[in-house]
């Protein structure tokens, strides 16, 4: 679905008060918010995959342009690699892609990031976010996982500007955050999650858009002792799949507390793929209604 891909320039994502603007997209909308260049392909693909052959319109933001991510090349000559990759990356998944806001490291809760990214999400309007867990092995993912929440809060408050400045949106947004990276905490505590999503129909396709990611190889080895990214997709898929005791590959989630997102609880996710594609975590806290 390559020519589905719009670079940052999604239908509807016109100034305000643009009566020219194309007519918006009638598809709900989920919008992947991943830290670095291949977070989204490494664990957000497969269920991406999903809900777009369930007729959902996906977008795919990675905070950091990818800078470091080199041996070789400099700040700028990585950074332009990378947004190359993931523009392709973006293009196997069907993904609308938007264009990266930081760079890697400084990727923190503050102001500028805040604004910029709570623009995109005005401009998304998405119903679902996935981004990364708020407990994470690296910095800059539990701060974007911090950062997504936050900018799908503010979505509707007009008293919140962002940069550029978008009107604010209406409508309820379910927060998901992936498994953290080695589905442990920092402090090596295992992570069980809410919601696991059979990925094993769309695996080697989540694979080929994690290849797009060329440079990584080279870098991960050296840096990470990730023998093979691919393989090491491989084998955290199937951990996941092992922990759901169904699946051969799969994905997992947790799902963001409703208040200030959504009118009341739901599970969007889990409506979209249906039970044929995912089921609860046995142990899968219950809210109780207050
Ligand atoms: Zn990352």
């Amino acid at each position: 679905m390559a020519e589905d891909v719009a670079m940052d320039s999604a239908p509807g994502d016109s100034a305000p008060g643009d009566s020219a603007a194309p007519a918006r997209d009638a598809r709900p909308v989920a919008l992947a918010i991943g830290a670095h260049p291949d977070d989204i392909e490494f664990h957000f693909a497969g269920t991406l995959l999903l809900l777009a052959d369930a007729g959902w319109s996906v977008h795919c933001i990675n905070l950091s342009g990818g800078d470091c991510g080199s041996m070789v090349t400099d700040n700028a000559a990585t950074r332009a690699i990378r947004a190359a990759e993931g523009r392709a990356a973006a293009a196997l998944l069907g993904a609308t892609f938007h264009e990266s806001l930081a760079d890697d490291l400084m990727i923190f809760y503050e102001e500028r990031l805040l604004r910029r990214l709570a623009a995109v999400v005005r401009r998304a309007r998405p119903r679902i976010v996935l981004t990364h867990a708020l407990v994470d092995y690296m910095e800059d993912h539990a701060n974007t996982g911090r950062l997504a929440v936050t900018a799908a809060f503010v979505r509707g408050m007009p008293n919140f500007r962002t940069d550029p400045p978008i009107d604010p949106v209406a409508g309820d947004v379910t927060v998901y955050h992936a498994m953290p990276h080695g589905l442990r905490d920092p402090l090596r505590q295992p992570v069980v999650p809410h919601l696991f999503v059979d990925t094993g129909s769309v695996h080697e396709r989540k694979r080929r858009a994690l290849a797009a990611h060329a440079s990584q190889k080279d870098w991960l080895d050296a840096t990470q002792g990730m023998d093979s990214y691919l393989a090491s997709c491989d084998r955290m898929s199937a951990a996941i799949g092992s922990l759901s005791g169904r699946y051969a590959f799969a994905e997992g989630w947790r799902r963001h507390l409703h208040l200030g997102l959504a009118a009341r609880d739901g599970d969007p996710l889990a409506d979209a793929l249906g039970p044929a594609r995912c089921h609860a975590h046995p142990d899968s806290p219950l809210l109780l209604e207050i």
